[in-house]
């Protein structure tokens, strides 16, 4: 799982969880409040009946007393409200038919009894379930009477839930806003922290596949970034070992090519009988040195092109050049070479080609060291194809060589364009002397410093097609 899915994943869990956690507490706690809340309310109402009564029982006037039981008779749930006096006659009522009666029942002669706030339950009928609250009336620290008030418990309990549920809307409307604003910071938080490691990683890869001046672009003033900059001060280092290394291969290489130029001279002249006659044996011994001294030669030709290369000293004359005589004799240089494995060279394109800006005698290396490889990774019996044509999109020659060998493993396609990379086992198939790996290399520096590119197909076992393009003119 990458890392940015994990840090989203974790962090969306954890503010699912802290959302989830404050949305129950606040249901909680609201509904606690509420509940409370009604419950206060009703006290009020109940001390405040006492607190009327025993004002109209001072002033000796019911209206008082008669206006405030109109007033809070239609409250919502209140089923009766009453006051009594000490024998527990009715002496105020919301119902005026009860004036007058004398209460009997459990409730009422507990009620009687009662010198502060007492609650109480029952059921007046099956569908009635009652809340009674009951307060003393005292004038002059004299009990006077009860005031009580019944409550419908249904309606309390109807009351509550309605209450509740539009706290719950509320919470609920303001959790989801939570939880989405949670998300939207989760996956922009991880973003901002993944984006940084991408880039480092993207970087580590790019040096490790070769490019040693690639610099990474993290700039932020945290680990991340001193991270990207230790790795930055890294690539400075390895290039800088890499230049003395190409320095030194280059200086070393220039030592041996004037001695092995000598050979190779010697070589000849001992062949052409120069120092006394040579023998068939002798003859034999001096064509292996040459073959040697001869591929030397080729290496250190290669590395001295390499490193121009990698200095962008790579000089190469571009003109306008009509590249079919090229191809034409490159083929036919490689008839020997095809003729001897039984390969199939085919040369497809069309009559006169397209003339493009190239350097010939360059484009020409770049096309006999594709067909070389081509020969050499193609079994007895294969075929190869030179094909050339012009792409109208991009304004380019595109000239490519495929064949039916080996193939190239599909996660080596990019690197084998680095210099000294040779795909893993190939060799075991191969007959001849061991590549050195900077062909293609040295082909991609030759192709860049043309204006053009190089780029390669392939399926294992199947075969393998490289493609070279060159700007066309006009
Ligand atoms: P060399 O041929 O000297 O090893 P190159 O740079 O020309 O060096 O090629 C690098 C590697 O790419 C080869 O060693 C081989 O593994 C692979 N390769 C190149 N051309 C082909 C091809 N036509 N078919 C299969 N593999 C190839």
């Amino acid at each position: 799982m990458r890392l940015k899915t994990k840090f989203s994943l974790l962090i969306s869990l954890l503010v699912v969880i802290i959302v989830l956690g404050v949305t129950i507490f606040l249901l909680i706690a609201e509904s606690r409040f509420l509940i409370k809340e009604m419950e206060k309310s009703r006290t009020k109402m109940i001390e405040s009946l006492a607190q009327v009564a025993k004002e109209s029982l001072i002033v000796k006037d019911d209206i008082l007393l008669l206006n405030y039981l109109k007033l809070i008779k239609n409250t919502n749930g209140l089923v009766y409200a009453l006051v009594t006096d000490t024998s527990n006659n009715v002496i105020a009522h919301t119902d005026l038919n009860f004036l007058g009666d004398k209460l009997t029942d459990d409730i009422s002669l507990k009620a009687k009894k009662t010198d502060g706030l007492l609650i109480q339950k029952y059921d007046m009928d099956k569908a009635t379930p009652i809340l009674d609250l009951a307060f003393p009336v005292y004038v002059d620290d004299k009990n006077t009477g009860i005031a009580r008030i019944g409550f419908s418990q249904i309606a309390l309990n109807k009351a509550v839930q309605e209450a509740l549920a539009v706290t719950r809307r509320r919470i609920f409307m303001v959790a989801v806003a939570a939880l989405i604003v949670g998300l939207l910071g989760a996956v922009i938080l991880t973003g901002m922290m993944t984006g940084p490691i991408n880039k480092i990683a993207q970087g580590a890869q790019i040096i490790g596949q070769g490019k040693l001046d690639h610099q990474i672009a993290v700039k932020s003033k945290d680990e991340l970034g001193d991270l990207a900059a230790e790795f930055n001060k890294m690539s400075d280092k390895l290039k800088e070992l890499d230049q003395m290394k190409s320095d030194f291969v280059s200086s070393v290489t220039h030592e041996l090519r004037s001695p092995l130029l000598s050979l190779r001279m010697y070589i000849d002249l001992f062949n052409k009988g120069a120092a006394g006659e040579v023998n068939d044996k002798q003859k034999e011994y001096l064509q292996v040195m040459k073959d040697g001294a001869f591929r030397l030669s080729r290496f250190i030709d290669d590395l001295l092109d390499m490193a121009k290369i990698e200095r962008g000293k790579m000089e190469v004359t571009l003109q306008s050049t009509d590249l079919s005589p090229v191809i034409k004799e490159t083929a036919q240089l490689f008839e020997p070479q095809v003729n001897q494995k039984k390969i199939k060279l085919n040369v497809v394109m069309p009559e006169k080609l397209p003339r493009v800006t190239a350097d010939s005698v360059r484009t020409q290396q770049v096309l006999t060291n594709l067909l070389s490889n081509a020969v050499k990774f193609t079994p007895e019996g294969g075929t190869i194809a030179i094909e050339a044509r012009k792409n109208d999109s991009t304004k380019m020659l595109e000239i490519s060589v495929s064949d039916t060998g080996m193939g190239i493993p599909k996660d080596q396609l990019n690197s084998i364009f680095n210099k000294f990379e040779q795909v893993k086992g190939a060799r075991k198939n191969v007959s001849g002397p061991k590549g050195t790996g900077l062909g293609l290399a040295i082909i991609k520096g030759l192709m860049e410093a043309q204006g053009g590119t190089i780029w390669v197909e392939s399926e294992l076992n199947k075969g393998s097609k490289f493609t070279f393009n060159l700007p066309l003119i006009g």
